[in-house]
């Protein structure tokens, strides 16, 4: 995937509680820290993630994203993570709508917007989040902000192109990738059509 062009590695970290699956802790980030110099791009599907987040950092990642549906303390938790050392982010689940963003948009680092229910990969694009995706945009414009937008869940090389336009930065991809003969190829491909996708904006 490095060699294809990713710009960063997202870690899905999964605590069998805020949803259903397990993944993986600080130790892991830990590892794939010391495996690669790549950003590595966490994000917390967790219970009390204000609890945890900055042992994410000190594990190694670049950014830690919280989600505004587990976080009690979201302002706190972004400073923290922030003087932790990293970029602190705000996800936000399908059905969580994007006014909710409106003040704290301001002390975030960037927002993920999930365009599946997070838990597995493998689910298809909830075609309503694209919708989403063009508030935020206008949102950040408005305010003159220049975070960026992170999308994660059902992004494949036939909605790519869409998904870019709409206004998303950081394209999150697994089953695209994972699944593809050449993980490499397919990066490399993606990357190429998400820079086609940029140049005919509107
Ligand atoms: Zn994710």
């Amino acid at each position: 995937m490095e060699r294809g062009g990713a710009k960063m590695l997202h870690l899905d970290v999964m605590d069998g509680h805020f949803v259903p699956n397990l993944t993986i802790g600080p130790p892991v980030v830990e590892s794939i820290r010391k495996a690669t110099r790549s950003h590595l791009d966490v994000h917390l599907m967790i219970e009390n993630p204000d609890r945890y987040a900055a042992d994410f950092v000190r594990a190694g990642a670049n950014s830690v994203s919280v989600h505004y549906e587990a976080a009690r303390h979201l302002d706190g938790t972004l400073g923290v993570i922030r003087n932790a050392g990293a970029m602190a982010g705000v996800v936000l689940n399908p059905a969580t709508p994007v006014s909710v963003l409106e003040d704290v948009l301001e002390v975030a680092d960037y927002v993920l917007l999930m365009s599946v229910n997070p838990g597995f990969g493998g689910q298809q694009l909830i075609p309503y989040v694209l919708q989403k995706v063009r508030k935020l945009e206008r949102m950040r414009r408005e305010k003159k902000l220049r975070l960026p937008i992170e999308i994660d869940g059902g992004v494949h090389m036939n909605n790519l192109a869409e998904v870019v336009r709409a206004g998303c930065d950081w394209i999150v991809t697994g089953s695209a990738i994972f699944h593809s003969a050449d993980a490499e190829a397919t990066v490399r491909e993606m990357r190429s059509v998400a820079a086609g996708a940029t140049a005919i904006q509107i």
